[in-house]
């Protein structure tokens, strides 16, 4: 891909700009993926060649990259890169991790809030590494319960905790724009792992940190 420069700013009177302007309308990202999205544009009616739709296939593609950069992400990579030893036995509780991912069935997006705990084995994880966690495998086509039991699969695998518990509630605009058309709906999803799976008191003890 050719390295251009970024247009931060446009400087809509000036001569200068529509020269600049027009040079970037040359600027090819993905061939093939701008292809198809010029032929999307076509099939619903509209007219890619029209002035606000040019770039549209360059930045659509661009966007659907960074949407499922996830692919290319690794977990076990971010984990064990800000894994460290330290003798904590009680619980690791991160909440409100905002996530934006998009839905496998329809590719509408699905966004909302991720609360994940972990009873540390004598390792502890940089508390941002969670975060990312959940971008790895926000970040690609998704239903929420797999990406719920991916993440918790992953921290349990590469963390080596006692245990390691999920919840997400996001909201799905599949549902809110379209087919059932419920925009207060949210969805509940959890995933537990070792001692939160078989002990009742460390799940509630989980519960009440991230009702809290
Ligand atoms: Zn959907």
């Amino acid at each position: 891909m050719a390295e251009k420069p970024k247009l931060t700013q446009v400087f809509t009177n000036s001569h200068y700009a529509t020269s600049f302007e027009a040079e970037s309308d040359d600027e090819v990202y993905d061939a093939r993926k701008e292809a198809l999205v010029k032929s999307m544009l076509g099939e619903i009616g509209e007219d890619p060649d029209r002035e606000g739709l040019r770039r549209t296939p360059l930045r659509v593609a661009k966007a659907m990259d960074f949407l499922t950069s996830g692919y290319s992400m690794s977990a076990e990579e971010i984990i064990k890169k800000a894994l460290f030893a330290e003798d904590v036995k009680e619980m690791v509780v991160v909440r409100d991790i905002e996530f934006y991912s998009m839905c496998e069935h329809h590719m509408l997006p699905f966004f909302g809030h991720a609360h994940v705990g972990y009873l540390p084995d004598g390792k502890v994880v940089g508390l941002s590494k969670i975060a990312r966690v959940v971008d790895v495998f926000a970040r690609r086509l998704q239903v929420q319960e797999r990406l719920t039991s991916q993440v918790a699969d992953a921290l349990m695998e590469h963390l080596g905790a006692h245990g390691v518990a999920v919840v997400m509630e996001a909201s799905h605009t599949c549902m809110m724009m379209r087919g059932v058309q419920k925009q207060r709906s949210s969805t509940v999803s959890s995933a537990m792992r070792g001692t939160f799976e078989t002990d009742p008191r460390t799940r509630s003890e989980f519960m009440s940190f991230i009702k809290g």
